[in-house]
């Protein structure tokens, strides 16, 4: 849970006035509030420093206007949906993670809230009266992080529970598990938690909760009989950067202490987790689509997970080198399937050359 305290609110004129911002406010009662005529206004502003905001981010509450669903990206795995969507009703994210693509697709690393759920809900209300749904709601940003905050998650539950047709995805690090704890589980909804070992998470994850603490949750959620996805997605070469100079003066080759710090951490996820009872295990390794690359590298110019030798494939992302990248998630879908059912593992590969 991320209770980050804003120093400045900025709020688009037309729902200055609007209940929902009224409720959003009272977390943030000392932040000043500033009215705005669009959202793009504050977060669109020229030669803003995407670091030095990311540090102390502004919160910027808006209208969403359309499209209010958008198609699921080729770099992500559909599961085999047919009608694949996706809508942000937020823009960045409270959690700071090293690899993340947001770094290189927005000019600003102040947060959005989109306040009007509403809109957003008939829109999907008009796509299911043609047909079935998959919609992930937590693109593009970890949407439980702010559950305390906005209530949406919650409000997604409610809007879910009266349409069968409808299957929601909601993707995070957090462990902040209420809006599942007060209800009984959906068949509809898929909780997915992307985990990562311990050593990614101190040094690629800021200000998301521990493996610990993941870990905790998911086993609180599925005992309460809802559906779980673990999302070991990116798959980061990480000894490669030798970061850590102890793991390299003291292991062995580059593969051997990647293998030792991936195997140790699926041991310890499934020595609390049991397998069997997982919806699906997703593993896909670490990609970037080539501007956003670009930009993150220069708005980071000393990170060396962002300036790995990438190759690029026909599809224009960046990931690692074919041969790497199937031995990674090789490796690791083969010991996975020490725990789970092997139907249940999906590898997502992106290195098409
Ligand atoms: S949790 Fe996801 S959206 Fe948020 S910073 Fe990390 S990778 Fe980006």
């Amino acid at each position: 849970m991320i209770t980050r305290r804003f120093s400045h609110i900025y709020i688009e004129e037309a729902i200055l006035d609007s209940e929902v911002i009224r409720r959003i406010c009272t977390s943030f009662p000392n932040a000043q509030q500033v009215p705005i005529g669009h959202y793009k206004d504050v977060f669109c502003r020229k030669r803003q420093d995407f670091r030095l905001q990311k540090r102390t981010p502004k919160l910027i509450l808006a209208m969403k206007r359309p499209p209010f669903l958008y198609s699921g990206s080729a770099n992500c795995d559909s599961f085999g949906n047919h009608s694949f969507y996706y809508t942000s009703s937020m823009m960045n994210c409270p959690y700071d993670c090293a690899y993340c693509y947001l770094k290189g697709m927005y000019p600003s690393a102040n947060l959005v809230i989109f306040v009007n759920q509403e809109e957003i809900f008939e829109e999907v209300d008009k796509r299911l009266a043609a047909h079935p749904l998959y919609l992930c709601i937590s693109y593009d940003t970890d949407l439980l992080s702010f559950e305390p905050v906005t209530g949406f998650v919650d409000s997604w539950m409610k809007f879910a529970s009266r349409r069968p047709d409808l299957f929601l995805e909601i993707r995070t690090k957090c462990a902040f598990i209420r809006p599942f704890l007060s209800r009984p589980a959906l068949r509809n909804v898929i909780v997915a938690w992307t985990l990562s070992p311990e050593y990614v998470i101190k040094n690629y994850e800021m200000g998301t909760p521990n493996l610990a603490a993941r870990i905790r949750s998911i086993k609180a959620v599925m005992k309460a009989g809802w559906q779980v996805r673990i999302c070991i997605d990116p798959v980061l070469f990480i000894d490669n950067y030798r970061e850590d100079t102890s793991w390299a003066r003291h292991q062995g080759t580059d593969l051997k202490v990647w293998e030792r710090i991936y195997q140790g951490f699926l041991d310890k996820v499934f020595m609390s987790l049991d397998g069997d009872r997982l919806t699906s295990v997703s593993i896909g390794a670490f990609r970037m689509a080539k501007d956003y690359l670009k930009r993150t590298r220069r708005r980071y110019p000393c990170s060396r997970i962002l300036h790995y030798p990438f190759k690029l494939n026909r599809n224009g992302v960046y990931c690692y080198p074919p041969s790497l990248e199937n031995r990674i998630l090789g490796e690791l879908a083969k010991y996975a399937a020490r725990f789970v059912p092997l139907e249940k593992i999906r590898i997502f590969t992106s290195s098409i050359p």
